[in-house]
């Protein structure tokens, strides 16, 4: 069966067509500046050249238009029509407390997703959007939801309540739903492979370090807690986003500055994080340069990074009985081999030892941890696309 995995953005769209036969990708893309000015696709069948062509969006419809016409495109095209696409998955950011799983779309299904839009106004409308245009496109196609939220929602009730009056659960769902379920959920299963384990009995530590990160505790391959929160902005410091702070700043701020909430909200999610406190950069990349070139704050930015994580897997190490391993992901986790010996040094006490030599690598499974060490670390490249495709053949094959 063939696969269709989208992810939509306000104003993007990814795409990916999976064979699951083979798990192989034949086709991807990216659609950019939906609904503005110089809005173009950027279409790769795998083994043949890359396309890219700039046309006007209006909306979604219109790109996803595109992107079908791409995939069956007779020079750069990947399939010879459309009835060959068995089934479509797509990432819905926020499930609430109503998914637990992946699911098949009907119009129940759209309506709770609708109804979350009040706990996530920016993520949920284009997913929607995107959902609604594909029913569209493939009227007679199984469309599926994979939502980031769902892995966590095994989380204990300590996990995720907050220490706020109680009665802001019931009448608002305040409470941490925890995001990156997916690709949590994604190394988590490979992990147990790799430790020769299964995944029912493993315990992990998942790191997911990207532009946007989290931390999971992985009990019995089951989330019991993850360091974002009722939004993704809970937790670590990242590329933009600040995670924990004193939330007494906030009022404080937005009196001084005089801002709104929107405005402050802002200000959390696109001008703090290692962004904000090195005013040079928020990519890794940028950051460890200029560190090198003695730029105090991007040094500092840095080590405030590196030592969230450690605080974050220092607590869980607390939570769990035992841990069978702590796994890196995601852009910096997959990349940076720096943070990672950074971070691992901090875990001795743990008796975490990462093996420098093994912990040369960027972007493939490996163990990184001497054979000495009590804990195995592991490199796990994520694969987000690939896990939706596999929940929605599963659910679709049922
Ligand atoms: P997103 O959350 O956007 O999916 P990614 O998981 O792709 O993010 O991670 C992007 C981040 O990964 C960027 O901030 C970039 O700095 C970092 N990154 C990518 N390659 C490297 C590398 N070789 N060294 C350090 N950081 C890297």
């Amino acid at each position: 069966m063939k696969i269709l995995v989208i992810n939509c953005g306000s104003s993007s769209l990814k795409y990916q067509l999976i064979d699951m036969e083979n798990e192989e990708v034949l086709a991807k893309g990216l659609v950019e500046r939906i609904g503005i000015e110089g809005a173009r696709i950027k279409h790769e069948t795998i083994g043949k050249d890359k396309k890219t062509i700039e046309t006007p969006m209006q909306d979604h419809k219109k790109a996803l238009e595109l992107v079908m016409d791409s995939l069956t495109n007779a020079e750069y095209g990947a399939i010879a029509s459309l009835d060959e696409i068995g089934a479509v998955g797509h990432r819905v950011v926020h499930g609430g407390e109503d998914f637990a799983d992946s699911v098949i779309i009907d119009e129940k299904v759209l309506k709770a997703i609708e109804d979350n839009v009040e706990i996530a106004p920016l993520h949920n409308p284009p997913n929607i959007m995107g959902i609604k245009a594909c029913e569209k496109l493939l009227p007679n196609v199984k469309q599926v939801a994979v939502f980031d939220t769902a892995f966590h929602q095994t989380m204990p009730e300590a996990s995720y309540i907050y220490a706020l009056p109680y009665e802001y659960y019931e009448k608002y769902k305040v409470r941490r739903y925890g995001f990156h379920g997916t690709s949590h959920k994604y190394i988590t299963n490979r992990a147990a492979e790799m430790l020769g384990k299964d995944v029912n009995e493993v315990n992990l530590i998942t790191c997911h370090l990207g532009n946007g990160s989290s931390i999971c505790a992985v009990e019995n391959g089951k989330s019991i807690d993850t360091s974002m929160g009722f939004t993704p902005l809970e937790g670590l410091a990242m590329g933009t986003r600040s995670g924990d702070l004193d939330p007494a700043i906030i009022p404080f701020i937005m009196e001084k500055e005089k801002l709104d909430p929107a405005e402050m909200n802002n200000v959390l999610n696109k001008k703090s994080g290692v962004l904000g406190i090195s005013g040079v950069s928020s990519d890794f990349r940028d950051l460890e340069s200029a560190s090198e070139e003695n730029n105090h704050r991007a040094s500092l930015a840095l080590d405030i990074f590196e030592k969230r994580v450690r605080g974050y897997i220092g607590s869980y190490m607390t939570e769990l009985d035992d841990v069978d391993a702590i796994i890196f992901t995601a852009g910096v986790g997959e990349n940076s081999i720096e943070m990672r010996e950074s971070i691992c040094e901090g875990l001795k006490i743990f008796g975490v030892e990462i093996d420098k030599e093994r912990n040369n690598v960027r972007g493939e499974d490996k163990v990184i941890s001497s054979d000495n060490s009590k804990i195995k670390v592991l490199v796990v490249p994520t694969n987000e696309e690939l896990m939706i495709a596999r929940d929605t053949q599963q659910l679709v094959e049922k």
